[in-house]
């Protein structure tokens, strides 16, 4: 599942040809996404104009000159997919949207989404607060507000595990599953443990790992995208360097211990259980 780094390896593939390119086309092949499309989006957003893309958690947010705001939501294996020739429908291909960028070229972004947990939309900017995927979202983790002070406040309430916190959307927006582990593994920290028995080096640790790790991953994916036309046409999902995710049967790089692996709230939870207390 695509957690903040991929959307954001997704979003600056589309900031280089969106940005001021004409909407000419919308086709809307299949609206059962894990919400419905709305039937407007077609109309509203024809001849319309994309500004520069952003992020916020895992959903990519477009502007447009006549104030929307276009969003995608990648879900559980959506994929975005830019092309400069046309292309047959595919399987699974829901919308295409058909643009011509800044320098007259016509570029094909088609949504694909095997599993149709994603979501498009198209809404006005001043609903951006209020719009329901977007009002619970908690703070970015690159922005200043994402400190000891204001984890601290969360966690004094909170009687959950820390990795199912680090996942909850409405606390810190965009980390997922892969990434949950990944951080708890570099800041050493059990994912088991209460978040109300962290003290503030741990959670200053946690801080410190989110930022570096999603941070190297951003640049990974950066790398992987050394042009925004893939061969496949593809975006967003690169090889990564992981430590504990995936990797059952296998020892960790540190103490040589083998890594466990458990489920938490259902999802698959891998950790050194000697590296992290
Ligand atoms: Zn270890």
């Amino acid at each position: 599942m695509p957690e903040l780094p991929e959307v954001e390896t997704v979003c600056s593939a589309l900031s280089k040809i969106v940005y001021n390119s004409k909407i000419e086309d919308v086709d809307v092949l299949r609206s059962d996404l894990r919400w419905k499309i709305k039937k407007s989006l077609k109309n509203d957003l024809e001849n319309d104009y994309f500004k520069k893309p952003f992020r916020r958690g895992k959903y990519i947010l477009i502007p447009t000159i006549k104030d929307n705001i276009f969003l995608i939501h990648l879900g559980m294996s959506g994929q975005i997919k830019i092309r400069n020739n046309f292309e047959s429908i595919l399987k699974h291909d829901h919308l295409r949207v058909t643009i011509k960028s800044e320098n007259d070229k016509t570029y094909f972004i088609t949504y694909n989404d095997p599993r149709r947990f994603g979501y498009i939309d198209l809404f006005h900017k001043k609903e951006i607060n209020e719009h329901f995927l977007l009002k619970k979202l908690g703070v970015e983790p690159f922005e200043k507000n994402f400190n000891i002070g204001y984890l601290q406040k969360i966690f004094d309430k909170k009687i959950k595990c820390i990795k199912d916190t680090l996942m909850d959307q409405s606390v810190i927006a965009g980390i997922g599953n892969i990434y949950a582990s990944e951080i708890l593994f570099k800041a050493k920290v059990n994912p088991y443990r209460s978040v109300k028995t962290l003290n503030n080096e741990e959670i200053k640790s946690i801080i410190g790992a989110t930022i570096e790790i999603l941070k190297k991953s951003i640049n990974v994916g950066g790398t992987t995208l050394q042009n925004h036309l893939q061969p496949n046409g593809k975006l967003g999902y690169f090889f990564q360097n992981l430590e504990v995710y995936g990797k059952k049967n296998k020892t960790c790089n540190k103490c040589k211990c083998l890594i466990s692996v458990s489920i938490i709230s259902n999802r698959s939870t891998f950790y050194c259980n000697n590296c992290q207390i």
